[in-house]
């Protein structure tokens, strides 16, 4: 008997249980089909890539989006985001310096303003691309406040570098229509990556990224890094020489992501 009840009891829980996971499950699917059945704009939100008008086409007729580039060069671009800063873009430039090697590095507008000072002895070597004005999510972003983003980054690099800029890297590898319309209003290719410094992951084995970014880039690789930002990016900064002369050892050369791009340097 006390069994019997027992397991009647267990029978209601495990169907009363049954019950709140079918509700659950429903409650999630209508609230799915809610948002998915909500439209977002046609026009003027972070997801359009058309002009609210209807009637303006941007000024350029593509805009390319590229995570590596298709070579059989042994050739790979080294890319540094968000700075400059003085924390560790010195350190960088005199390392790139040192082993005579160019980079791409994608300016943080207000970053720019306040330090273009630290870039100015290295600035021939390398090539500056569009970070925005302050890392600012494009993906969320209408048009109108995409390309006041990258304008403001824009105009700071022409004025302070003197380079006009014509790659743009988006924060967090974030993307929406407005940001690709506002990439064919300035002409702009968007660079994306097909590696990157996985900081997080070596912190307690710093001398395994090396042996990850030595032994797993190929030709044509992107490789994403920051000179600035939390401490652990120092885990891939710190290891910069090692990793420049191991990939040099295996026969590749350093380009910037332009020269990538044109098969340039020879
Ligand atoms: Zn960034």
């Amino acid at each position: 008997m006390g069994l019997q009840i027992s397991r009647r009891a267990a029978m209601r829980r495990a169907i009363s249980v049954a019950a709140g996971a079918a509700a659950a499950t429903t409650t999630i699917k209508v609230s799915e089909q809610v948002g998915a059945r909500r439209p977002l704009p046609f026009y003027k939100g972070p997801a359009a890539s058309i002009h609210a008008d209807r009637r303006t086409a941007p000024r350029n007729s593509h805009v390319d989006v590229v995570w590596s580039v298709n070579t059989i060069k042994r050739e790979i671009a080294l890319t540094f985001d968000d700075g400059p800063k003085p924390q560790w873009t010195p350190k960088v430039l005199e390392t790139l310096r040192r082993h005579g090697v160019p980079a791409t590095f994608f300016l943080v507008g207000r970053n720019l303003a306040e330090h273009a000072d630290l870039l100015a002895q290295d600035a021939d070597r390398h090539e500056f691309g569009n970070h925005t004005w302050q890392h600012e999510d494009l993906a969320r972003q209408d048009f109108d406040a995409a390309i006041e983003a990258l304008t403001r980054a824009h105009e700071a690099i022409i004025h302070l570098l003197g380079r006009v800029p014509t790659l743009m890297r988006p924060p967090y590898g974030h993307l929406g229509g407005s940001t690709m319309l506002a990439c064919a209003e300035l002409g702009y290719s968007v660079v994306l990556w097909s590696k990157q410094m996985l900081e997080s992951d070596f912190r307690d084995n710093p001398s395994g990224l090396v042996d990850y970014i030595v032994g797993s880039s190929g030709a044509g690789d992107i490789v994403l890094a920051h000179d600035t930002g939390p401490k652990d990016r120092l885990v891939a900064l710190d290891r910069l020489d090692s990793m420049i002369v191991g990939l040099q050892e295996r026969g590749f050369e350093f380009v910037t992501v332009s020269q990538l791009l044109n098969g340039s340097s020879g």
